[in-house]
């Protein structure tokens, strides 16, 4: 027992010498890094020389690096089939800011100009820094189409964050990256209108809705330690990049399975009604209306008429 303190204050000690004036901002996000909760004070891989931890830590990083690894391929998973619902963990309740000012989201994932937009958009000046979201190691650092130069990071529960359009990089493939660390500049490389930073969180080559994960305010708050994601949260075409999506975070498998049946309201047509007002005021998609209704947008309502708006989330 006696021993276990001491060395507990020992790698303490060496922590405290090492660490940086930031050190209280910055959290390890280690899904399934069950190695890292030994070690809650340890921030910074590779900072610390103990063997005991360099083992550990050696062997999570081979982990998140065993399978689908591919420093070429933006996406490594393609013969992959993901099961929703997912569960996503999160041993903390922060992430860092990709971008160090206020984030203004001036595009959200979802249908646009009737193409997939499978990220958000995030307002920057090029050259400004971006930095990793948590702590990971860099999987791609390249060029990709119309994401241009493209930096994507694999984290310890699985998660990869996207970052792209970038003016220059500041990391390569196989990096060790920490929380806040940058990894590049934004610019307006690819097939960008302006520059910004386009942002995906893909788990398994599969794009999620980032806002129903994080939220992009001031406090960089995760919506929860626990999340499940059902398969709507990664369709585009449930959602508008003009807006973001209502939502409710998923704890449990249960409520993700819930979710899922749709919820039915039955609508009453009034005087100077239009399908399209009444799909802009109950925050409804029109061909959903007219799917669920069977009637053509270019049907005439009636007064009185009931309708049935058929909800997915
Ligand atoms: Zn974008």
């Amino acid at each position: 027992m006696h021993s276990i303190n001491s060395m507990k204050f020992l790698i303490s000690l060496i922590f405290l010498i090492f660490s940086t004036p930031s050190f209280g901002q910055e959290n390890p996000n280690s899904l399934e890094l069950n190695s890292f909760s030994d070690f809650p004070f340890l921030k910074k891989i590779g900072d610390i020389k103990n063997s005991n931890i360099d083992k550990k830590l050696n062997e999570a990083l081979l982990d998140i690096k065993k399978e689908y690894w591919d420093t070429t391929a933006y996406n490594p998973y393609r013969k992959v089939k993901v099961n929703f619902p997912v569960e996503l963990k999160f041993d903390d309740s922060t992430y860092s800011s990709p971008i160090n000012m206020k984030k203004v989201v001036t595009s959200h994932f979802g249908w646009r100009r009737g193409r997939a937009h499978r990220g958000i958009d995030i307002d920057l000046v090029t050259g400004d820094s971006v930095v990793s979201m948590f702590n990971g190691v860099v999987r791609f650092a390249h060029y990709s189409r119309g994401h241009g130069r493209t930096v994507i990071i694999r984290h310890y529960n699985g998660l990869e964050t996207v970052y792209a359009h970038l003016s220059k990089y500041a990391v390569k493939a196989n990096d060790t990256v920490r929380q806040g660390q940058l990894l590049g500049y934004g610019g307006a490389t690819g097939n960008a209108r302006g520059s910004h930073l386009h942002l995906c969180i893909n788990y398994k080559g599969i794009s999620i809705n980032p806002e129903y994960l994080f939220d992009f305010g001031k406090e960089n708050a995760i919506r929860s330690k626990n999340i499940w994601v059902t398969e709507n949260w990664a369709k585009p075409g449930l959602h508008s990049s003009k807006k973001q999506t209502k939502l409710k975070v998923l704890q449990t498998k249960e409520e993700a399975i819930a979710s899922l049946e749709k919820r039915k309201v039955v609508y009453i047509v009034r005087r100077g009604d239009t399908l399209s007002r009444i799909a802009s005021k109950n925050n409804i998609a029109m061909s959903s209306i007219c799917k669920t209704n069977r009637i053509k947008k270019t049907s005439t309502l009636r007064i009185g008429q009931r309708l049935i708006l058929e909800y997915t989330f």
